[in-house]
Protein backbone atom coordinates (compact mmCIF):
# COMPACT_ATOMS: atom_id res chain seq x y z
CA UNK A 1 0.00 0.00 0.00
CA UNK A 2 1.70 3.40 -1.20
CA UNK A 3 1.05 5.60 1.29
CA UNK A 4 0.88 9.08 -1.18
CA UNK A 5 1.56 11.99 1.59
CA UNK A 6 4.34 10.37 2.62
CA UNK A 7 5.67 10.35 -1.27
CA UNK A 8 5.12 13.65 -1.18
CA UNK A 9 7.08 14.90 1.75
CA UNK A 10 10.35 12.94 0.34
CA UNK A 11 9.75 14.24 -3.17
CA UNK A 12 9.73 17.64 -2.04
CA UNK A 13 12.96 16.83 0.91
CA UNK A 14 14.70 14.56 -1.74
CA UNK A 15 12.97 14.34 -5.29
CA UNK A 16 16.51 11.48 -6.27
CA UNK A 17 14.88 9.63 -3.11
CA UNK A 18 11.41 9.60 -4.67
CA UNK A 19 12.69 8.23 -8.08
CA UNK A 20 14.25 5.37 -6.01
CA UNK A 21 11.00 4.42 -4.16
CA UNK A 22 9.10 4.53 -7.03
CA UNK A 23 11.76 2.41 -9.25
CA UNK A 24 11.57 -0.09 -5.93
CA UNK A 25 7.46 -0.36 -6.09
CA UNK A 26 6.87 -0.57 -9.99
CA UNK A 27 10.38 -1.07 -11.64
CA UNK A 28 12.75 -3.03 -8.95
CA UNK A 29 14.26 -4.61 -11.92
CA UNK A 30 15.31 -1.09 -13.31
CA UNK A 31 16.79 -0.09 -9.98
CA UNK A 32 18.82 -3.35 -9.49
CA UNK A 33 20.27 -3.43 -12.81
CA UNK A 34 21.83 0.28 -12.04
CA UNK A 35 23.01 -0.79 -8.69
CA UNK A 36 25.00 -3.80 -10.42
CA UNK A 37 26.68 -1.59 -12.79
CA UNK A 38 27.61 0.98 -9.88
CA UNK A 39 28.89 -2.65 -8.36
CA UNK A 40 30.35 -3.84 -11.24
CA UNK A 41 32.52 -0.53 -11.52
CA UNK A 42 33.37 -0.80 -7.60
CA UNK A 43 35.35 -4.33 -8.49
CA UNK A 44 32.38 -6.95 -7.58
CA UNK A 45 32.01 -9.45 -10.89
CA UNK A 46 29.11 -11.55 -9.56
CA UNK A 47 26.47 -11.39 -6.45
CA UNK A 48 28.09 -11.92 -2.93
CA UNK A 49 25.94 -12.09 0.33
CA UNK A 50 27.35 -11.23 4.00
CA UNK A 51 25.33 -12.79 6.86
CA UNK A 52 25.50 -10.86 9.95
CA UNK A 53 23.99 -11.48 13.25
CA UNK A 54 22.85 -8.82 15.72
CA UNK A 55 23.04 -10.54 19.30
CA UNK A 56 20.49 -7.69 20.90
CA UNK A 57 19.19 -10.38 24.21
CA UNK A 58 20.64 -13.09 26.39
CA UNK A 59 19.04 -15.84 23.82
CA UNK A 60 20.87 -14.99 21.34
CA UNK A 61 23.96 -15.96 23.14
CA UNK A 62 23.26 -19.92 22.67
CA UNK A 63 21.77 -18.77 19.72
CA UNK A 64 24.79 -17.78 18.30
CA UNK A 65 26.72 -20.65 18.82
CA UNK A 66 24.09 -23.20 17.36
CA UNK A 67 24.57 -20.55 14.20
CA UNK A 68 27.46 -20.14 14.20
CA UNK A 69 28.54 -24.19 14.11
CA UNK A 70 26.15 -24.33 11.33
CA UNK A 71 28.10 -21.82 9.35
CA UNK A 72 31.10 -23.42 9.76
CA UNK A 73 30.28 -26.94 9.05
CA UNK A 74 28.60 -25.23 5.11
CA UNK A 75 31.76 -23.26 4.82
CA UNK A 76 30.21 -19.83 4.93
CA UNK A 77 31.28 -16.72 7.10
CA UNK A 78 29.20 -14.89 9.73
CA UNK A 79 29.70 -11.31 11.49
CA UNK A 80 28.54 -10.48 14.64
CA UNK A 81 27.45 -7.21 16.54
CA UNK A 82 27.11 -7.95 19.89
CA UNK A 83 26.30 -4.71 22.57
CA UNK A 84 28.76 -4.62 25.20
CA UNK A 85 26.93 -5.58 28.36
CA UNK A 86 26.18 -8.43 26.35
CA UNK A 87 29.31 -9.05 25.19
CA UNK A 88 30.73 -9.15 28.69
CA UNK A 89 27.49 -11.38 29.31
CA UNK A 90 28.17 -14.16 26.67
CA UNK A 91 31.97 -13.72 27.22
CA UNK A 92 33.21 -17.40 27.37
CA UNK A 93 30.56 -18.08 24.18
CA UNK A 94 31.47 -14.92 21.92
CA UNK A 95 35.60 -15.43 22.58
CA UNK A 96 35.52 -18.94 21.38
CA UNK A 97 32.87 -18.18 18.53
CA UNK A 98 35.36 -15.66 17.47
CA UNK A 99 38.07 -17.94 18.04
CA UNK A 100 36.97 -20.64 15.98
CA UNK A 101 36.91 -17.87 12.77
CA UNK A 102 33.62 -15.74 13.36
CA UNK A 103 34.00 -11.81 12.95
CA UNK A 104 32.99 -9.22 15.01
CA UNK A 105 31.99 -5.58 14.72
CA UNK A 106 31.09 -3.01 17.79
CA UNK A 107 27.85 -2.52 18.41
CA UNK A 108 27.96 -0.26 20.83
CA UNK A 109 27.64 -0.95 25.03
CA UNK A 110 24.32 -0.26 25.53
CA UNK A 111 21.56 -2.22 25.90
CA UNK A 112 19.42 -2.05 22.61
CA UNK A 113 16.50 -3.69 23.89
CA UNK A 114 14.36 -4.65 27.11
CA UNK A 115 12.03 -7.18 28.37
CA UNK A 116 8.53 -5.61 29.53
CA UNK A 117 5.11 -7.37 29.76
CA UNK A 118 6.52 -10.72 28.21
CA UNK A 119 8.12 -9.18 25.12
CA UNK A 120 11.49 -7.29 24.04
CA UNK A 121 11.19 -3.54 23.40
CA UNK A 122 13.79 -1.23 21.74
CA UNK A 123 15.59 0.78 23.84
CA UNK A 124 18.93 3.26 23.63
CA UNK A 125 18.19 5.47 20.06
CA UNK A 126 21.05 7.62 19.33
CA UNK A 127 19.22 9.84 17.59
CA UNK A 128 17.89 10.92 21.01
CA UNK A 129 20.66 10.61 22.99
CA UNK A 130 23.01 14.01 23.44
CA UNK A 131 26.06 13.45 20.92
CA UNK A 132 28.54 13.53 24.06
CA UNK A 133 26.91 10.35 25.21
CA UNK A 134 26.57 8.68 21.86
CA UNK A 135 30.82 8.80 21.53
CA UNK A 136 30.81 7.12 25.19
CA UNK A 137 28.68 4.25 24.32
CA UNK A 138 31.14 3.62 20.89
CA UNK A 139 34.43 4.27 23.13
CA UNK A 140 32.81 1.81 26.02
CA UNK A 141 31.69 -0.66 23.03
CA UNK A 142 35.19 -0.48 22.07
CA UNK A 143 36.81 -0.75 25.07
CA UNK A 144 34.59 -4.24 25.78
CA UNK A 145 35.02 -5.42 22.44
CA UNK A 146 39.13 -5.55 22.68
CA UNK A 147 38.83 -6.99 26.76
CA UNK A 148 36.47 -9.72 25.37
CA UNK A 149 37.54 -10.64 21.84
CA UNK A 150 41.57 -9.48 22.39
CA UNK A 151 42.26 -7.46 19.76
CA UNK A 152 40.62 -3.83 18.74
CA UNK A 153 37.16 -4.02 16.15
CA UNK A 154 37.20 -2.57 12.66
CA UNK A 155 33.78 -2.36 12.06
CA UNK A 156 31.33 -0.53 13.83
CA UNK A 157 26.97 -1.02 13.45
CA UNK A 158 24.95 1.74 15.01
CA UNK A 159 22.09 0.39 17.48
CA UNK A 160 18.33 0.19 15.22
CA UNK A 161 19.67 1.18 11.75
CA UNK A 162 17.43 4.30 9.78
CA UNK A 163 16.66 6.13 13.09
CA UNK A 164 19.92 8.59 12.93
CA UNK A 165 18.65 11.09 10.53
CA UNK A 166 21.23 13.44 12.36
CA UNK A 167 23.85 14.51 9.96
CA UNK A 168 25.88 16.43 12.76
CA UNK A 169 25.60 13.34 14.72
CA UNK A 170 26.30 11.09 11.66
CA UNK A 171 29.02 12.96 11.69
CA UNK A 172 30.05 12.90 14.91
CA UNK A 173 30.07 9.14 14.73
CA UNK A 174 31.97 8.76 11.50
CA UNK A 175 34.63 10.91 13.18
CA UNK A 176 35.17 8.95 16.68
CA UNK A 177 34.76 5.71 14.54
CA UNK A 178 38.45 7.73 12.77
CA UNK A 179 39.76 8.84 15.84
CA UNK A 180 39.74 4.77 16.88
CA UNK A 181 41.11 3.89 13.41
CA UNK A 182 37.98 1.91 12.10
CA UNK A 183 38.17 0.53 8.59
CA UNK A 184 34.24 0.08 8.43
CA UNK A 185 30.94 0.95 9.57
CA UNK A 186 27.78 -1.04 8.21
CA UNK A 187 25.12 1.29 9.40
CA UNK A 188 23.28 2.73 6.57
CA UNK A 189 19.88 1.96 4.77
CA UNK A 190 19.54 -0.12 1.23
CA UNK A 191 19.07 3.59 -0.33
CA UNK A 192 22.85 4.33 0.13
CA UNK A 193 23.80 0.85 -2.04
CA UNK A 194 21.26 2.16 -4.96
CA UNK A 195 22.71 5.64 -5.22
CA UNK A 196 26.55 4.76 -4.43
CA UNK A 197 26.98 0.94 -4.96
CA UNK A 198 27.74 -1.59 -2.37
CA UNK A 199 30.77 0.03 -0.54
CA UNK A 200 30.64 3.34 -0.32
CA UNK A 201 33.38 6.22 1.34
CA UNK A 202 32.12 8.35 3.85
CA UNK A 203 34.87 10.86 5.82
CA UNK A 204 37.87 8.65 5.10
CA UNK A 205 35.60 5.51 6.09
CA UNK A 206 33.83 2.43 4.41
CA UNK A 207 30.24 2.40 4.66
CA UNK A 208 28.87 -0.75 3.22
CA UNK A 209 25.07 -0.32 3.59
CA UNK A 210 22.43 -3.40 4.33
CA UNK A 211 20.07 -4.69 1.78
CA UNK A 212 16.45 -5.09 1.01
CA UNK A 213 14.72 -7.70 -0.91
CA UNK A 214 13.58 -8.04 -4.04
CA UNK A 215 10.21 -7.12 -3.26
CA UNK A 216 10.84 -4.08 -0.83
CA UNK A 217 14.22 -2.72 -2.35
CA UNK A 218 14.72 0.23 0.45
CA UNK A 219 13.37 -1.81 2.90
CA UNK A 220 16.36 -3.85 5.33
CA UNK A 221 15.29 -7.62 5.08
CA UNK A 222 15.26 -8.62 8.30
CA UNK A 223 13.93 -10.89 10.85
CA UNK A 224 12.45 -8.27 13.07
CA UNK A 225 9.94 -7.63 10.52
CA UNK A 226 9.25 -11.19 9.91
CA UNK A 227 8.48 -13.21 13.12
CA UNK A 228 5.40 -14.24 14.09
CA UNK A 229 4.28 -12.03 16.78
CA UNK A 230 6.83 -10.00 19.61
CA UNK A 231 5.46 -12.72 21.91
CA UNK A 232 6.57 -15.23 19.59
CA UNK A 233 9.74 -13.98 18.06
CA UNK A 234 10.50 -16.61 15.26
CA UNK A 235 10.53 -16.06 11.75
CA UNK A 236 7.58 -17.02 9.72
CA UNK A 237 8.36 -18.72 6.43
CA UNK A 238 7.78 -15.79 4.34
CA UNK A 239 11.50 -14.85 5.12
CA UNK A 240 13.05 -17.48 3.23
CA UNK A 241 10.61 -16.55 0.48
CA UNK A 242 11.83 -12.65 -0.01
CA UNK A 243 15.63 -13.90 0.61
CA UNK A 244 15.00 -16.86 -2.13
CA UNK A 245 13.69 -15.00 -4.38
CA UNK A 246 15.75 -11.91 -4.02
CA UNK A 247 18.84 -13.94 -4.84
CA UNK A 248 16.78 -15.82 -8.08
CA UNK A 249 15.65 -12.77 -9.41
CA UNK A 250 19.00 -10.78 -9.56
CA UNK A 251 20.75 -14.03 -10.88
CA UNK A 252 18.13 -13.88 -13.51
CA UNK A 253 18.82 -9.97 -14.55
CA UNK A 254 22.70 -10.84 -13.80
CA UNK A 255 23.16 -8.01 -11.16
CA UNK A 256 26.57 -8.39 -9.51
CA UNK A 257 26.45 -6.34 -5.97
CA UNK A 258 26.53 -7.57 -1.83
CA UNK A 259 23.46 -8.22 -0.32
CA UNK A 260 24.45 -7.31 3.30
CA UNK A 261 21.46 -8.81 5.45
CA UNK A 262 21.18 -9.40 9.13
CA UNK A 263 18.94 -11.34 11.79
CA UNK A 264 19.13 -11.92 15.17
CA UNK A 265 20.07 -15.39 16.24
CA UNK A 266 17.13 -16.19 18.33
CA UNK A 267 14.70 -15.24 16.23
CA UNK A 268 15.96 -18.14 13.51
CA UNK A 269 17.86 -20.65 14.99
CA UNK A 270 14.48 -22.61 15.87
CA UNK A 271 13.12 -21.94 12.28
CA UNK A 272 12.87 -23.82 9.02
CA UNK A 273 12.70 -20.94 6.91
CA UNK A 274 16.34 -19.52 7.81
CA UNK A 275 18.19 -22.60 7.33
CA UNK A 276 16.42 -23.03 3.87
CA UNK A 277 17.54 -19.52 3.19
CA UNK A 278 21.10 -20.57 3.73
CA UNK A 279 20.93 -23.63 2.27
CA UNK A 280 19.88 -22.02 -0.98
CA UNK A 281 23.20 -20.07 -0.90
CA UNK A 282 25.31 -23.21 -0.60
CA UNK A 283 23.17 -25.15 -3.50
CA UNK A 284 24.03 -21.98 -5.71
CA UNK A 285 27.58 -21.17 -4.50
CA UNK A 286 26.99 -17.81 -3.63
CA UNK A 287 29.75 -17.23 -1.88
CA UNK A 288 29.30 -15.12 1.79
CA UNK A 289 32.10 -12.16 2.47
CA UNK A 290 33.07 -10.71 6.00
CA UNK A 291 33.28 -7.24 5.67
CA UNK A 292 36.67 -6.22 4.84
CA UNK A 293 36.30 -9.10 2.04
CA UNK A 294 33.81 -6.46 0.45
CA UNK A 295 36.41 -3.81 1.30
CA UNK A 296 39.30 -5.90 -0.76
CA UNK A 297 37.13 -6.23 -3.56
CA UNK A 298 36.46 -2.67 -3.72
CA UNK A 299 40.34 -1.63 -3.40
CA UNK A 300 41.17 -4.01 -6.03
CA UNK A 301 38.94 -2.73 -8.59
ZN1 LIG B 1 21.44 -4.13 18.09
Amino acid sequence: MINVSNLLKIGIHDPAQLVYRLEGKFKPDLLFKRYGKLAQKQGFDRLYVILSFDCDSPEDIPAAKIIHSYLKKNGLKGTFAVPGHLLKEGAEVYRSLSDGGADFINHGALPHVEKRGGRYWSTTFYNDMPVGEVIRDIKEGHKIYNSVIGHPPIGFRAPHFGTIQNPLLIKSIYNVLQELKYLYSSSTMPISGFRFGPVQTINGLYEISLSGSYFEPLEILDSWNNIISPYNPIVKNEYAFQFIQTIEHLMKLNVSGVLNYYVDPAHVVSSRSFYEAIDFLIQQEIPTLYYDDAIKLREGS
